[in-house]
Order: structure tokens, then C-alpha cells, then sequence
């Protein structure tokens, strides 16, 4: 049968079937590439350091460049002299609008264009793009989530210029071509409405203080910048599939469906050959990302069908998480080009794996060393220990932030899921400096050390660690934070999450906790002691102390949770609790002190983060009572009365029917449909008692009471859809929406 065979009003009657033929008749389209070289396009839409070279001044380069590395402030005749020069270059390459981009508490990035041109008069105009215009916007602050920072009376959110992230152009098609400008998102009060101000703060307070325990190995080091590299994993699946599919639409998630018979247990899709289809699609979009500069590195097949993942080589954070928030974009516009959607949420597909965005992290230096590479020397590696062990304290002291800063309804499902990390946090180490920590504890002593024996055992240990870069066969890939040779690898952030939060809370409570060791190791070189001693007894007291969030072992175990528990780590699997974490008097002081966020910013953010979770579960459950009443019972209907009306005929032939395969079904869908309707009323009545609650209390009102209607639903709808007949199921199933390519 194909396509044009079928007579429009079949295909209107069913979705389904026709979406199946469309899908199964997609032709691979033609892609148009600047070059087959990358090198000869690659960051041609940036506005990097030799574009800048190129528009601007001596005087302005070096302004941008000082700020771009100092931080420091461009003055307002320098912002004109960039925003000509970068004016100049849009306009040479074919832009006719400009913008301010941000990232708000949507999730999504945001922009609002404005023409280059300005009408002089009636006849004439010119193209105009200055130094405030660069500097500062100011978009509708009313439409974005605020968390009620934004009192009513003052509506207005103000962005402003980012230099540390370059500008780049942004092709929509062929002809809409827009110069992007990053820039912070705030409000009228200067409280932080986007997640890019505190990023900024939070990498400002690593820097400091890891430049200050840099001092006590190299004095060159002048300044320290976190590294981020993102692996970012989604599902693709034919547009005309998920048109037939509200819940996809509305929600990213198949809220309905049974897992196919063949799903990933035969694990032949990780790593398989890419499907011709899918593979032109990354090619194109790795073209626009590289012209967007965006270093796409590796592509591959993940490990359920239809999952893929991409990943760049890393860069300082603030321009990864720009470059993530950008490719996350453009996965979505150029997906269309090829008629597939990208499903960037944690776990579209109950049954089959989610998908995370890991976050490999590490400190740089300006002198070029990775602080979490272990040395060849034994100064090195003291200097490795410090950040290693540092960091390992900081993840300990901090947990339940760090838990807290991943949290969104779509992760509560991939968390805990057999391929994600549960949510407890936890540190795998692996196992050669799993020995060299406990070498640490059992030789370095406790009170001050005597003369002589401190070069013995940093020796000891030097001669242990050059084993861990060799080492690459022990990962564990059950951990939701794992050192991976010479980064730590976070694994529980969502697939759809924008890096910036997580990384901020990682980049603050690693910067607290390298200031708390330079006060200690200060103090004791004061009383005295030697200062490499004076080191190696302090981190030997921070080893003994983090101990409970080390664990090598299966994280996806049963016994894990109990042993988890016993150690005292918290495993909060609702989000609209874990975000209590947020505004706990530890967490304030800890935002407060680093100037992250100030307690108003707190509690706005946690208001919007609660909201953020409330509406998410609550247009989950419009969509599912909606699918359930317009498309399930009505399917279950009709194929009823067929049944019915078959079981009509034999009794008027005289044929016994009580015992008829036809009469259990129907009974069976029968009985169904009547738990079905009670369950809806039920997840109703929850949901209208939610509404009068305020926004934390409404939260874990869906969090604990309509959620599990939700699943007693799913439950099921999902068994009608093994008894109910195939012709007559309205949706796209597991099967035709993961294995058609
Ligand atoms: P995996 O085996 O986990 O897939 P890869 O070698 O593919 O690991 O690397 C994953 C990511 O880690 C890439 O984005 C890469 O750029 C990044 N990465 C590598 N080294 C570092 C580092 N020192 N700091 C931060 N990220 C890094
Ligand atoms: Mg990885």
C-alpha cells in the first residue's frame, strides 16, 4: 500500500497510518555546504579574534581582548568603536537585524531582533548600530519568569554585553541573517533573571580562589578558568510520527506507550552504523555549528534506537554553555529541514535509556596546565591532590546542592532509570587513587609532621599516580560524578538542561572550598610547619572526611540505597523536593558570601524553579487526560462495538459466546475503561486541589498526588494497547516511532 492509494478521508480517520506511510517514503534531501574542508569555514559566523582584528582598532581590539581575559570594563567610546567594527562585519557578510541574545529561567535562549536600518526621513535612511545600543537592551522583562523580582509597577529586564563570549550571525534559511550579541539577562534591580550572570560570578570565585592555591606551586599562575566539555545525547524521530503524537508535541515525552518487543536489549544500536538519513542530518548540522564555531568533535549512535549524542571538543565554560544553548537550537531548526524532530527530553520513552548531557569539567591555567592532570613530578602531583582532593570535599560538603542544581520534572525520570545515575551523589575515583587517597590517610600523620619523612611519602605517592592516565579501562559508567583521567565527568545533568546552573553551583562550592583549604594551610605554615607538610596534613584530614561520598561500586544497585542511607546521603528522587536545598540556610550563606545570588535572587529563583516543575507535570496531565478521552476510549469504543456487535451475530446463530476469546477481550477493555475514567477523576480532583496552593505546595502536590494517577493511567492505557486491535490504535507506537528512519 502506499501513500497515494489511500483516499484522504482513510487518512483522516487515521493519523496514524498516515503519518506511518509518510515516514516510511521520506526521500535523504540534498545538503549545501560551504566546502567539504571544515577548516576553510569553520567560526566564519563568529566574531573571533582575527575578524576582530580585521574591523576594529589597535585601541578597541585590545580593549576587547583585556576585557575578554581581565574582565575588565569597556568604556562607552570603545563600545562605539566595537559596535562599528562589528556592524561593518554583519552587514559585509548579509545581516539586516541585530540582537540581544540571553538565556532565561525558560530554559530556552531568547532574542528580540532590531533592524540595522533607521529612517532619516521619508526617502532615506542609514544603518545605524552603536556603542549603547551594543552595550545594553531592553526587552519585555514581563514575559520572562522572574520569580516576582520584577515588582508590577517596573516590568523592564535589561541584558547587557557578555564580551567573554563572542558575537556571532545566525542563518535562518537563506536570506534571515542575524548578528547575535550574548549578553546577561536582568532586572530593573540588577537581580539576575538568566542563568549567565551568576556563571560569570561563580567563575570569578573559582578563579580567585584557585589562583591563590596555584601560589603555593608556581607563582606564575595568574589566572584560573573552569573547562567544560559537553556530551549531548537525543532521540530523533520523523516529523509526520511526531505530529500524530500530542504528548510529543506538547511535552517532548511519550506520556502513553508500550516498550516494542525489540527495544535496546539487543544492544545493537550503540555505536552501530548511522542511518543515511540521520547521518545527513548531523552532517548539516555539524556544518552550521562549525561555522558558528562550535567544535563538534565526535558523533555516534547512543544506546537505544533512535538516540544519538554529540560532543565538542571543551572550552571555558561560559562560552560551552553558549555554545550548548546555540547547538541546542539549531538541532532543532535544522532537524526540520530534514523533516525529523529532535526529542531533547530526559526520558521520552519510558522503558528504553533517557538522555543526560554529561558535563566534563576541569581548571586551567593561564600558564596552560590542567590542575586535574595528574604531574610527573612529585610538586605536581602534591598540586594534582590539592585540586583533586579539594574538589572531592567540596562534592561532599555540598551534595545535596549539586543534586538540587539538576533537578527538573523530565530528569525525576531519567534519574534512578536503569542507565542514569540515581539520585544520590556520589564520587567514583577508580581504583589506582582509590590507594593512593588511603596511602595518604594511613602515612600522613595527624599531628605536625616530622622533618625529613614529608619528601619520603610525597615520593611514595608520586611513584603511585602516573598509573591513573593508563588507567582508562576503569570507568564507571553507573557514577553520577566519576574522575575520567584528568577531568571529573558529571553525568546527571538532563539532556534539555541549560549547563550554566549546574556549573555554577560546581564552580562555587569547589571555589569555597580551595579558599577554606588556603585559610588552613595558611595557618599551619604560620604555626610553623613546613608548607608541603602543611599540605599534605590537610588534605589528609579532607580524604578521612569525605570518605561517605566516595563509592566505586554499582550505583544502580538496590544495595547501593541501602548503604547510601546508612552513610547519610540523601536520595531525593522528587524534584519539587530537592529544590528545597536551594534555600536552606547553608545554601544562602554559601550564594551569599561568593555574591552568586543574594537571598531575594534565592528564593525568586526557587519560586520559578517550583513553578517551572508545577506546569510541567500539569501539561502532562491536561495532554494525557486529553489523549485518553478524544483518542483512547473512543478507539476502544469503536473496536468495542465491533466485537459487540460480532458477539450480537452468533447469539442470533445460536452460537454459545461466554466463552469466546471475543468476549473476554471485550469485557476485559470494558473493565478497563471504567478504572480508566475513575482513575481520571481522580487525577482531576488532585489537580484542582493543587491550584489552590502556592507554588512550592502546588508543586509537590502534583510532585505526590497526580503523578501516581499519571502512572496508574499509563499502567493501563498501555495493556489496552496489547488487546485493543492494531488497526484501531490511534497512536504511533514504540516501534514506528524508533525504527523508522
Ligand atoms: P567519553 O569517553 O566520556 O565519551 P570523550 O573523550 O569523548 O569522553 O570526551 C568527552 C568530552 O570531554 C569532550 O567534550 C571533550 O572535549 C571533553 N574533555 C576532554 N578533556 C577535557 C578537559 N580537560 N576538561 C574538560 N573537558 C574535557
Ligand atoms: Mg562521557
Amino acid at each position: 500500500m502506499s501513500l497515494s492509494s489511500i483516499n484522504i478521508q482513510e487518512k483522516m480517520n487515521n493519523h496514524r497510518l498516515s503519518a506511518f506511510l509518510t515516514a516510511q517514503e521520506r526521500p535523504v534531501i540534498e545538503i549545501e555546504r560551504p566546502s567539504t574542508k571544515v577548516s576553510d569555514f569553520f567560526g566564519a559566523n563568529v566574531f573571533n579574534v582575527q575578524t576582530m582584528q580585521r574591523y576594529l582598532s589597535e585601541e578597541a581590539f585590545e580593549s576587547v581582548m583585556q576585557s575578554m581575559k581581565e574582565g575588565k570594563k569597556i568604556d562607552m567610546e570603545m563600545a562605539d568603536q566595537v559596535a562599528a567594527g562589528m556592524k561593518s562585519w554583519a552587514i559585509d557578510r548579509g545581516c539586516t537585524h541585530h540582537t540581544h541574545w540571553f538565556q532565561p529561567l525558560t530554559g530556552l535562549t531568547a532574542e528580540k531582533h532590531d533592524s540595522f536600518f533607521a529612517p532619516i526621513d521619508a526617502s532615506k535612511g542609514l544603518e545605524k548600530f552603536n556603542g549603547k545600543q551594543l552595550v545594553q537592551g531592553e526587552p519585555d522583562g514581563s514575559s520572562f519568569p522572574s520569580g516576582g523580582m520584577r515588582s508590577t509597577h517596573e516590568a523592564r529586564g535589561y541584558t547587557a554585553w557578555d564580551p567573554s563570549s563572542p558575537a556571532f550571525i545566525m542563518e535562518v534559511g537563506t536570506v534571515g541573517k542575524t548578528l547575535c550579541i550574548p549578553t546577561i539577562f536582568i532586572s530593573y534591580s540588577g537581580g539576575s533573571m538568566g542563568y549567565k550572570a551568576p556563571l560569570l560570578k561563580s567563575q570569578h570565585a573559582i578563579n580567585e580562589a584557585a589562583v591563590k592555591v596555584c601560589q603555593f606551586f608556581d607563582r606564575n599562575v595568574t589566572r584560573v578558568v573552569p573547562n567544560l566539555g559537553w556530551e549531548q545525547e537525543f532521540f530523533l524521530v520523523d516529523a509526520a510520527l511526531y505530529n500524530a503524537r500530542p504528548d510529543l508535541i506538547a511535552t517532548g515525552r511519550a506520556i502513553l506507550g508500550r516498550p516494542p518487543a525489540r527495544g535496546q536489549q539487543l544492544s545493537d544500536h550503540y555505536f552501530g552504523s548511522i542511518p543515511e538519513r540521520v547521518q545527513t542530518y548531523m552532517l548539516d548540522l555539524e556544518t552550521e555549528a562549525w561555522k558558528l564555531g562550535i567544535p563538534i568533535s565526535t558523533r555516534h549512535n547512543e544506546v537505544a534506537p533512535g538516540q544519538y549524542e554529540f560532543a565538542p571538543i571543551f572550552d571555558e565554560v561560559n562560552r560551552a554553555v553558549d555554545q550548548n544553548s546555540l547547538l541546542m537550537d539549531l538541532m532543532d531548526r535544522v532537524a526540520r529541514r530534514h523533516d525529523l524532530r529532535v526529542l531533547m527530553h530526559e526520558k521520552p520513552f519510558a522503558g528504553l535509556n533517557g538522555s543526560g548531557k554529561h558535563n566534563n569539567w576541569s581548571l586551567g591555567t593561564d600558564t596552560g596546565v590542567n590542575l586535574l592532570s595528574p604531574g610527573k613530578t612529585p610538586r605536581k602531583s602534591l598540586r594534582f591532590l590539592s585540586f583533586f582532593v579539594n574538589t572531592i570535599r567540596a562534592i561532599s560538603t555540598y551534595s545535596d546542592l549539586l543534586r538540587a542544581s539538576i533537578a527538573s520534572a523530565a530528569n525525576d525520570h531519567r534519574l534512578g532509570g536503569h542507565e542514569a545515575p540515581p539520585a544520590i551523589f556520589s564520587v567514583f575515583i577508580g581504583s589506582t587513587l582509590t590507594s593512593v587517597l588511603d596511602e595518604i590517610e594511613k602515612k600522613v600523620k595527624k599531628g605536625k609532621m616530622p622533618e625529613g619523612k614529608q619528601d619520603d611519602l610525597k615520593l611514595d605517592i608520586h611513584n603511585m599516580i602516573p598509573d591513573v592516565l593508563l588507567d582508562n579501562t576503569d570507568r564507571n559508567r553507573t557514577s553520577p560524578f566519576a574522575f575520567t583521567g584528568n577531568k571529573f565527568e558529571m553525568r546527571a545533568v538532563g539532556s534539555s538542561a541549560n549547563c550554566a546552573f549546574p556549573m555554577t553551583v560546581l564552580n562555587t562550592i569547589v571555589a569555597h572550598q580551595l579558599n577554606f583549604f588556603h585559610v588552613e594551610v595558611q595557618g599551619l605554615i604560620k604555626k610553623g610547619e613546613k608548607r608541603d607538610a602543611a599540605i599534605l596534613r590537610v588534605l589528609r584530614r579532607y580524604v578521612t572526611e569525605s570518605r561517605s561520598i566516595l563509592f566505586e561500586g554499582d550505583n544502580y544497585s538496590e544495595a547501593w540505597k541501602k548503604e547510601a542511607k546508612k552513610r547519610g546521603l540523601n536520595n531525593v528522587t522528587a524534584t519539587s523536593d530537592a529544590l528545597d536545598f536551594f534555600i536552606d540556610p547553608k545554601s544562602i550563606a554559601l550564594f551569599t558570601e561568593y555574591g552568586i545570588f543574594d537571598e531575594e535572587e534565592l528564593t525568586a529563583r526557587y519560586d520559578v524553579m517550583q513553578d517551572n516543575y508545577k506546569m510541567k507535570v500539569q501539561i502532562e496531565a491536561e495532554i494525557m487526560d486529553e489523549i485518553i478521552n478524544n483518542q483512547i476510549i473512543p478507539a476502544c469504543i469503536t473496536y468495542g462495538s465491533e466485537l459487540t456487535s460480532q458477539l450480537v451475530q452468533m447469539k442470533e446463530l445460536g452460537i454459545p459466546t461466554k466463552s469466546t476469546k471475543q468476549f473476554s477481550v471485550l469485557t476485559g477493555i470494558n473493565k478497563k475503561l471504567n478504572l480508566i475514567s475513575k482513575s481520571l477523576e481522580v487525577m482531576n480532583a488532585e489537580m484542582e486541589k493543587a491550584e489552590k496552593k502556592d507554588s512550592a505546595k502546588a508543586s509537590k502536590h502534583y510532585s505526590s498526588k497526580v503523578k501516581p494517577q499519571m502512572h496508574n493511567l499509563r499502567t493501563m492505557v498501555d495493556e489496552l494497547e496489547l488487546v485493543v486491535s492494531d488497526q484501531h490504535w490511534p497512536l504511533p507506537k514504540y516501534r514506528e516511532l524508533l525504527f523508522i528512519k
